[in-house]
């Protein structure tokens, strides 16, 4: 039998096209879009909430993961009527409107799949209270020769950072090298008040642990340091979302931990991907519930605890 063209398959209740089902995204791995599609049916009640009413960016591999891929906001022409989408005029292109898409449900999920964007890149503000973000992100990555025992120390120092002044952080592996620390804000900044306090509370943070974490960009400057990108806390600027899938060997997922797990350590990134995380989602329930619960308000940290 030749391969489908095209199935269509029940979405939440909504039929959803999917083109191509068995083109194979992760050649290593046999992974095909259809099986990308059921993975992010299987985890919709998990993920939905976290990306629910927050455009997206995405970033589609159209011949999987060896080939070439883009970054793109603009939503595709052909995109189903249902789907929501959010309109701006982006600072890059002065005079021209963008519609980013917004997947409320598992039809939304489903179509971005078929679309092969392997991953999900929500913003940090949701489109009721567009220029208010709802989180602080922490984009921990593994600097040049660096281990992931920097980035999990520099994880545990936010988060004493941050609990230090009544805010409740989450952790997740990115799924690529680094994690990622997200913590709940209230509604009530907008992103350069957001990011100014992000700038002072990494300064600080510096100062406590110099010889772990920076604020030099330049990776020259940055001396074998984890970086702090406060600036990663900008209008429109997305971070992978729980549960996504990342674009490499393996499909590994970007997975919430407990704080008890990035103290221990002991597990790699790869360990948490789309074959292993329904068994631990069965284990561990909904570790990024609480991020939804509400945010706390921006105090100032002080130079030494
Ligand atoms: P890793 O742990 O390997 O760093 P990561 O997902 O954190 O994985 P980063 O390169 O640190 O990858 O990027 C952080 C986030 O910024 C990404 O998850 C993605 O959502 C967003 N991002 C990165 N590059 C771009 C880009 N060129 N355009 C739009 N968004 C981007
Ligand atoms: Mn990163």
């Amino acid at each position: 039998m030749s391969p489908a063209k095209a199935i269509e398959i029940d979405a939440g209740g909504r039929p959803v096209r999917i083109t191509s089902p068995d083109k194979v995204l992760f050649p290593r791995d046999g992974i095909t879009k259809l099986d990308l599609v059921r993975y992010y049916l299987d985890v919709a009640p998990i993920l939905l909430p976290q990306v629910k009413g927050r455009p997206l960016t995405m970033r589609p591999f159209p011949d999987g993961i060896d080939h070439e891929a883009y970054y793109r906001r603009n939503t595709p022409k052909g995109a189903p009527p249902w789907l929501r989408g959010y309109t701006y005029k982006p600072n890059s292109r002065p005079g021209s409107t963008t519609t980013s898409p917004i997947v409320d449900d598992e039809a939304g999920l489903a179509w971005l799949a078929n679309y092969n964007a392997i991953e999900v890149h929500p913003w940090t503000s949701r489109v009721d209270r567009i220029d208010r973000p709802d989180c602080l992100v922490f984009d921990l990555d593994q600097h040049q020769g660096g281990s992931l025992d920097d980035v999990r120390a520099a994880a545990l120092l936010v988060r004493d950072g941050l609990t230090e002044l009544g805010l409740d952080p989450y952790p997740k592996t990115s799924g690529g090298a680094g994690m990622h620390v997200v913590a709940p804000i209230e509604r009530r900044y907008g992103f350069d008040e957001a990011k100014a306090w992000m700038k002072d509370f990494c300064d600080r943070l510096v100062e406590r642990r110099p010889e772990l974490v920076t604020t030099e960009y330049t990776i020259a400057d940055r001396g074998g340091r984890v970086l702090l990108d406060w600036a990663q806390n900008s209008f429109g600027k997305s971070t992978v979302a729980p549960y996504s899938v990342r674009p490499r060997d393996g499909a590994p997922v970007s997975t919430p931990l407990q704080w008890d797990e990035v103290e221990a350590g002991g597990w790699r990134p790869a360990d948490f991907n789309i074959s292993t995380i329904r068994e631990r989602i069965n284990e561990k329930g909904d570790l990024f519930a609480g991020l939804l619960a509400g945010g706390g308000r921006l105090r100032q940290l002080a130079a030494s605890a």
